[in-house]
């Protein structure tokens, strides 16, 4: 039976109804920030089945930028945007607003279990996924079990590793992470904060609206942009490198918009990760999703297609 899932994203929130790998329907609605948002989501549902031809579903599917109480369908933290969901059980909203069982997970851990299920790694049993974007979000599957931890921070935070002891101070309060070196937030920053790039092509396009990893690359081969697009290269290979190091996995997905210029970026880092590895490690395959904008989607397809399951034979057993 398929299955709604909920991607709570950083500038938008995208619905879906899938069954297994199919998407039979997709829509987004703007992320506001505030609770309303949980009421557009409700009301999205009549465009979903119209759309989709089918109004069944066996479980809700959650996934949310930040680190989440999966025992309490909460977010524990996370930046801006989701104050609203901190301390709130999404799972009982679910079941209030669309009668079925819900599961809420991390949006990297989602997406590398879409990929590792039907994407780009699929039958992999232990990969990391990286997504640039925002923030750096990833995730990782040790023999074929998604990593959480016991208190559910584990595998989630490889974007708040120092890849710099001299480098900015991150909002997370850790220093020189590499989300705060190279992220879409730290782009922003650098621009503004340095007169050579601010006079630069990227300078250029930061003062016509907010700039993304996509401005940086396409502008790389200007004098002034070349050097900070080479330091964000680095600073993301250091980050895998590190996540091999801790987690030893066969295959990296490398995620996020930006990887719609794989081609320039993917080379690049697979050349840092195999020049600064350990010596014996393994040396993992690289690969990015075809559909990056729906590994979270597919993921919680996956996630919310046990949880139906499972409800399907409580009830089966309680009858
Ligand atoms: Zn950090």
């Amino acid at each position: 039976m398929p299955t709604l899932c909920i991607d709570f994203g950083g500038t938008e929130i995208k619905l879906g109804i899938l069954d297994g790998p199919r998407i039979l329907a997709t829509t987004t609605r703007p992320n506001a920030g505030t609770d309303a948002d949980l009421d557009r989501v409700r009301e999205a549902l009549d465009e979903l089945t119209l759309s989709a031809g089918r109004s069944d579903f066996s479980a809700v599917g959650i996934a949310l930028p930040g680190v989440v109480d999966r025992e309490g369908g909460t977010l524990v933290a996370a930046h801006d945007k989701y104050d609203y969901a901190h301390g709130r059980d999404l799972r009982e909203w679910a079941l209030q607003a669309f009668g079925v069982p819900a599961v809420v997970e991390n949006d990297a851990r989602a997406a590398l279990v879409g990929e590792a299920t039907y994407g780009v790694a699929a039958g992999a049993r232990d990969a990391v996924l990286v997504t640039l974007g925002t923030g750096i979000g990833t995730a990782a599957l040790i023999d074929g079990q998604l990593l959480r931890g016991v208190h559910d921070h584990a595998g989630i935070l490889g974007g708040h590793v120092t890849v710099d002891l001299d480098g900015p101070l991150c909002n997370c309060g850790n220093v020189g992470c590499a989300e705060a070196v190279a992220s879409t937030w730290a782009l922003q920053r650098d621009v503004a904060s340095d007169p050579h790039l601010a006079a630069s092509p990227l300078g250029e396009r930061a003062a016509r609206g907010p700039i993304g990893l996509r401005d940086l690359v396409e502008t790389r081969d200007t004098p002034e942009v070349r050097p900070l697009f080479d330091r964000y290269l680095r600073a993301w290979g250091a980050a895998i490198v590190t996540l091999c190091h801790a987690y030893d996995p066969d295959i990296v997905v490398v995620s996020g918009g930006v990887m719609r210029s794989a081609d320039v970026i993917l080379p690049s880092l697979e050349e840092y990760v195999d020049a600064h590895l350990w010596s014996s490690s393994h040396r993992p395959a690289f690969a990015t999703p075809s559909a990056p904008e729906f590994s979270v989607l597919l993921g919680l397809s996956a996630l919310a297609g046990h949880a139906g399951e499972r409800a399907a034979t409580h009830r089966k057993d309680a009858s």
